[in-house]
């Protein structure tokens, strides 16, 4: 499991899967399955999802402008 620090992929119009507000943490559980997180609901989510992610990828960072 790694925590990717690539290139932006999340956009406006990708929505947390758990409130609907902007996605910034997108997490792979398998090659075709993967949750939409926003900062918020990643964090608290992010021990539960450290296993059982292959990936994490997280651009929350980018919010601490
Ligand atoms: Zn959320």
């Amino acid at each position: 499991m790694n925590v990717t620090m690539q290139p932006p992929t999340l956009s406006a119009t990708d929505r947390c899967d758990g409130c609907g507000a902007q996605a910034f943490v997108r997490v792979v559980l398998a090659e075709d399955a993967e949750l939409l997180f926003c900062g918020h609901h990643a964090r608290q989510h992010e021990v539960k999802l450290r296993e059982v992610a292959i990936s994490i990828h997280d651009e929350t960072r980018l919010l601490m402008h």
